[in-house]
């Protein structure tokens, strides 16, 4: 052991070759020693034990009545350290003061003090891009979204006053653009919240069966127009009722859903879903959403899940899309604590495969639904979907009820994508907007006005709801 201990030449060695400043000194603050380090960087080298502490540290260190100021050099973490030609620069250090030795050891800090104020100035710059960015997408996406639901609700009319033959067909053509383009814009304004960290997952009691359902729905034109097959297969043990973000939850199985649908030509898809832990009121599930279609190779595996990326030009040429879904789908698992995976081979199709966790439902004791297995064959899909909004539409005089729900909409997209100063406009105006509404309204629009005014991006939600139902109950009222 004695053989193996430092030796004092070793520990000369080491402080010679130090990449901190080490100087030795006395009571008195008198240099006995300074690495080379300390020679080079402050100017003076072997001079360097000519002079005591406090010439080096100007700033900090004043003698009284000729005694070094031990004490004060001992508190010091920082400070300013001069070189001979009267430059200096900032060091973190630590002084060792005790009976038979005293030691200063310091690092110069310049560089790492500007590397962090660059960083600042980076991380201030990069966030005003992103709240420009996020401005243009609002308003870019609302600008978007009003003449394509403009453009359904026409094409809607049209079809329900009865049309037929080769106009039918077109009309439902555009219907079916209209969606597309519909899903695209939510896509976009999905996945500038996700980049701004504000996404918040719900926490809401839903039936899981009917989610899944509904997810199936969604595609099952799409899947019996291509003539394939779909099983879907959920293991007993899973409760119906479950506690977790229902909406999202549908997006992540309807995005990989419609992608397999997207990509298979012949064959089936198939949906399993399994229960792989269970702790006391969370549970995690295990998704597989696998179909037999083009398959994806393992060198295009890895661009996947990034944003923007399709596995090769020719796909958007071919299928469409806009490469965002993955990458939404997976920050939507990872925000509900799983992951995803892809297991494929070109030509043969694909497995995508996550896991989530969700809550058990606390209300409910029915517990374990006895194994279902579904299989969807020729059902039709009801298309129609009325928003709530449109209930609003028939408040008060017919332009000031037009005014309100665009006005709403616009307010829901600033506040989901932050742009706090166009959210505080369209709040103010709605309040001016319900000045003749009946109390209730009135507080509603006031508080929801005071709260996007702190911008704070919950309350202001909470509140927008409150007005959207006093608006609403005020409406069926009349
Ligand atoms: P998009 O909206 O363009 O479909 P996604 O992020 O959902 O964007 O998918 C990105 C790309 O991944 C697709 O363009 C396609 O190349 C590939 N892909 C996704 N799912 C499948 C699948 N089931 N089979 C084959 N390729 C797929």
């Amino acid at each position: 052991m004695e053989q193996d201990a430092l030796q004092g030449e070793d520990v000369y060695r080491f402080m010679e070759a130090s990449l901190e400043i080490i100087l030795k000194f006395d009571n008195q603050g008198r240099i006995l020693y300074g690495n080379a380090l300390a020679q080079e960087d402050l100017g003076y080298g072997e001079k360097l034990t000519q002079l005591s502490l406090d010439m080096l540290f100007p700033g900090e260190l004043h003698r009284e009545n000729d005694d070094f100021p031990l004490e004060t050099l001992k508190k010091m973490k920082e400070g300013m350290m001069y070189r001979k030609n009267g430059t200096c620069f900032p060091v973190r250090m630590t002084a060792v003061i005790d009976e038979q030795c005293h030691f200063l050891f310091a690092i110069n800090v310049a560089k790492r003090i500007e590397t962090e104020r660059k960083l600042v100035r980076m991380k201030e710059e990069m966030e005003e891009t992103i709240k420009v960015r996020n401005e243009f997408v609002a308003n870019v996406t609302h600008e978007l979204r009003t003449p394509v639901n403009g453009i359904r609700g026409h094409v809607t009319n049209l079809l329900e006053a009865g049309v037929s033959g080769e106009v039918k067909s077109t009309l439902d053509i555009i219907i079916r653009c209209c969606e597309n383009m519909s899903a695209i814009i939510n896509n976009i304004l999905d996945f500038s919240k996700l980049e701004a960290g504000k996404f918040v997952i719900e926490q809401k009691e839903f039936n899981f069966y009917e989610m899944v359902n509904h997810a199936v729905e969604t595609n099952i034109t799409a899947i019996n127009a291509k003539g394939l097959r779909i099983m879907v297969n959920i293991e007993k043990s899973i409760p119906e009722y479950l506690v977790g973000d229902q909406l999202r939850l549908t997006q992540i199985l309807n995005n990989l859903l419609s992608n397999a649908v997207k990509f298979t030509s012949v064959g089936y898809i198939n949906i399993e879903v399994t229960k792989t832990v269970q702790f006391d009121d969370e549970i995690e599930l295990f998704f597989v959403v696998s179909d037999t279609g083009i398959g994806i190779s393992p060198e295009e595996k890895d661009k996947l899940f990034k944003s923007f990326s399709q596995v090769d030009a020719s796909i958007t040429r071919k299928y469409g899309g806009t490469g965002l879904g993955l990458s939404i789908t997976k920050q939507l698992i990872e925000l509900m604590h799983g992951t995803i995976h892809l297991d494929s081979e070109k030509g043969k199709g694909s497995s995508f495969s996550f896991s989530v966790r969700l809550h058990l439902s606390q209300n409910r004791e029915e517990g374990i639904k006895t194994g279902e297995r579904f299989e969807f064959i020729n059902q039709k899909q009801d298309m129609s979907q009325y928003d709530d909004l449109e209930k609003i539409f028939q408040y008060g005089t017919p332009e000031n009820q037009q005014e309100i729900a665009s006005k709403m909409e616009k307010l829901i997209i600033c506040m989901e994508v932050e742009a706090w100063d166009k959210a505080e406009a369209f709040a103010h105006n709605i309040k001016e907007l319900v000045e003749q509404a009946p109390r209730e309204v009135k507080k509603s629009a006031f508080r929801m006005e005071m709260n996007v005014r702190k911008a704070n991006y919950e309350k202001s939600l909470e509140q927008y709801k409150d007005l959207k139902s006093a608006l609403m109950e005020d409406i069926g009222g009349k």
